[in-house]
């Protein structure tokens, strides 16, 4: 399966672009992949990993391959949703986001959201949780609920695990919540 890059008024920032330090360790920027139409379903994630870093492609490693599992569950192709992250660039051995990089980074996210003008985004983990909508609460506790998103309050976010942290041992027992979380946002999104 051909994973499908983003449409061109979607793919910022440039190709050559400086604003942070991962400009100088980072193989591609990842823009993000999906259909980019309006009012579709957007993921977010953290940042790109070593797969997305070379392909310049969001979530097309192993936390790409599960989520793409459970959306063909619900029978919904990948390619049919968006996959964008916080960050655009990888931070090397996947720590998490700097702030000041995120500083950096996150207006091209918001733009790209203004764009889409999504009916639903879900934030994959607490990082992305947190930068869109200053939640930071135990995504245990909290996955699956709602809360708007900072940059325009009409916008919702469901919050749901991350992909990687549900096939890793500590979160194989969250992966039936994750699914559940998954289908009720593809239900809200009227995809299913
Ligand atoms: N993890 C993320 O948060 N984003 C990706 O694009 C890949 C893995």
């Amino acid at each position: 399966m051909k994973i499908k890059r983003l449409p061109k008024e979607l793919r910022i920032p440039k190709k050559n672009c400086t604003r942070c330090g991962l400009s100088t360790t980072r193989t591609n920027v990842c823009h993000g992949t999906g259909p980019g139409l309006k009012g579709g379903l957007v993921f977010v994630g953290e940042g790109p990993g070593h797969e997305e870093d070379i392909s310049g492609l969001t979530f097309c490693g192993r936390a790409g391959v599960h989520i793409n599992g459970v959306l063909k569950m619900f029978k919904i192709p990948r390619n049919h949703v968006n996959f964008l992250n916080i960050l655009k660039c990888r931070p090397l051995g996947n720590r998490d986001p700097r702030i000041s990089e995120v500083e950096e980074c996150i207006l091209f996210l918001n733009r790209q959201i203004e764009i889409i003008e999504p009916k639903l985004v879900v934030a994959l983990g607490r990082v992305a949780c947190a930068y869109l909508t200053g939640f930071t609460d135990s995504v245990i506790r909290c996955h699956g609920n709602l809360y708007p998103w900072l940059h325009n309050t009409n916008v919702d976010v469901m919050y749901t695990f991350h992909p990687a942290f549900v096939i890793r041992p500590n979160g194989h027992k969250y992966k039936n919540s994750f699914i559940k979380d998954i289908g009720n946002a593809l239900r809200f999104a009227g995809l299913r």
